[in-house]
């Protein structure tokens, strides 16, 4: 259908729509500024100059629906990524003993399985696949440096591809994956050409600190994830023996952010967190390096085709500069495979570029336009608590109190009360249903009411550890190492 597609970025967004494309396509080239990964799984975590994605050595949780699209679309990856030592955790695997005793595996359950790679590990599974793909080039060194466009008869602009310091690489579209950075939106205004968009502060900075385990040691069974009001983390097994522990502090919270900054006050505060402190046992794991720590993280939405217009034919956006969300809800990868399908279909299904534009500009507001809206509110409820922690804010109005009950003494309990709630709320999370349908199911409320209405009491067991409060972190940070 189509002879050239030229991609700015080879990182997630970028190999996946070069793995998309490719059947479409005579030839598909990925300009990418960094160089290519390693040879073995722990020489591209530690030795890979990855300049252009600096996430990399951050916390990647893949979401249900990666699995879900890797086994319908691309068998081969999952098979590179299980050679690579990628391990699959199913539903029953991440249930709490209480609840996987009784245990009886449902139809859809299969669907929930989950990822654990370190995104390096993912990255190199996906390098190695489209190395057997003969119509894909992927040129390591090649910085981009801007958009090659031309005006059609009617003056509309059409592009042509990208331009880099080595020359000109022209094709019949031009997909930006540049990721978080993308310069797209300076070089549209160079042209004189607005880009829409939406967006916010996720209001969080991000602490990472990774680990190995130590020879003969056996890892904890689950990740530890929870979310104290002042500081959100999480504890992720990796591949290999390799597993992250993030803490997520308010932006805000200057006095927190310097204590996760540095790395013994990190480790205290982790050994304090509930379920977290088996991780980083010296008997068990070894850090690999000091914590990392990354901020200005942001979610936002670009509209490529303002009613339903392309800015510029044939130029299309995929995973971060398309649509970049707080990283907490682990889904940015996800996004990213999955816009890179949806524009597959959209170039497979029209020839006319205006009408590939708004296809695939509508399936991606159809399929995760409902997710994207959901995370920007959670975000801004967590930016709101975060703000009431440290003693600012207002006291909020009766009905936004009643709702803040009622999630976290009828929902939240019934989540972990009812696997058959669990089922459909982690459906929504791992991006296999559009968000908040499970919340208004009948079978969610009635659940939901009943466990409120068994009182705190009766449903002590099912509340999260509390964990320390922020006084408490912050006295064990100041202890001298
Ligand atoms: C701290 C942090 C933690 C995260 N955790 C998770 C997680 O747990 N799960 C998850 O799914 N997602 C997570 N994400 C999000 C995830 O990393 C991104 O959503 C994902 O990488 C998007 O893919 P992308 O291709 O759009 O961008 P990237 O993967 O960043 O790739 C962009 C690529 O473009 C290249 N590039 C940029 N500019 C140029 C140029 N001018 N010329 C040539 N090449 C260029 C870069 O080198 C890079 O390779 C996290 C993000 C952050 C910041």
């Amino acid at each position: 259908v189509i002879g050239c597609a030229v991609i700015l970025g080879g990182g997630m967004g970028g190999l996946f729509s070069a793995l998309a494309l490719a059947p479409l396509c005579e030839r598909v080239v990925i300009l990418e500024r960094d160089p290519p990964p390693p040879a073995s799984t722990d020489a591209a975590f530690s030795d890979w100059a990855r300049r252009g994605a600096s996430q990399m050595r951050h916390t990647h949780a893949f979401r249900a629906r990666m699995t879900h699209l890797l086994r319908r679309e691309h068998p081969d990856v999952l098979a590179q990524l299980r050679l690579l030592g990628v391990r699959e955790q199913t539903f029953a695997e991440t249930l709490p003993d209480a609840a996987r005793r009784q245990y009886v595996a449902e139809p859809g359950d299969d669907d929930l399985t989950v990822l654990l790679s370190r995104r390096s590990t993912f990255e190199l599974a996906l390098h190695r696949s489209l190395a057997a793909r003969p119509n894909i080039e992927l040129r390591s060194g090649a910085f981009v440096t801007g958009l090659l466009t031309r005006r059609d008869a009617s003056g509309t602009l059409v592009a042509e591809g990208f331009s880099t310091a080595d020359g000109a690489q022209r094709g019949d579209i031009a997909i930006d994956a540049g990721g978080r950075t993308s310069p797209l939106a300076e070089w549209l205004e160079e042209l004189g050409v607005a880009l829409p968009q939406v967006g916010s502060s996720a209001g969080i900075v991000y602490f990472t600190q990774f680990f190995q385990l130590r020879p003969g040691a056996t890892a904890p069974t689950r990740a530890a994830v929870g979310d104290l009001g002042y500081l959100k983390f999480g504890a992720i097994p990796a591949d290999n023996g390799a597993h992250s522990i993030t803490l997520a502090v308010p932006e805000a919270d200057l006095a927190l952010r310097q204590a996760a900054a540095r790395p013994d006050s990190f480790a205290r505060i982790v050994a304090a967190l509930p379920g977290a402190s088996a991780w980083i046992d010296p008997a068990v794991a070894s850090p690999l390096g000091r914590p990392a720590g990354m901020g200005d993280l942001k979610s936002r939405w670009r509209n490529m085709a303002p009613n339903g217009e392309p800015l510029v034919r044939n130029l299309f956006s995929v995973g971060d500069s398309l649509m970049l969300t707080n990283p907490l809800y682990g889904r940015g990868c996800t996004l990213a495979a999955i816009e890179a399908h949806l524009l597959r279909d959209a170039l497979q299904a029209h020839a006319d570029p205006v009408a590939r534009a708004r296809t695939y500009a509508a399936a991606v507001c159809r399929e995760l336009g409902g997710h994207f809206e959901d995370m920007r509110r959670m975000d801004a409820e967590a930016v709101e608590a975060a703000v009431a922690h440290l003693g600012g804010g207002t006291r909020a109005p009766w009905p936004v109190r009643i709702k803040r009950h009622y999630l976290r003494h009828g929902l939240g309990i019934a989540v972990r009360r009812h696997l058959e709630v669990t089922r459909r709320s982690l459906r929504a999370f791992h991006l296999l249903e559009a968000p908040g349908r499970w919340q208004a199911d009948p079978r969610t409320v009635a659940a939901a009411l009943g466990s409120l209405l068994r009182g705190q009491r009766a449903n002590a067991g099912y509340y999260p550890p509390p964990g320390p409060s922020r006084a408490q972190v912050l006295e064990l940070a100041a202890l001298k190492a």
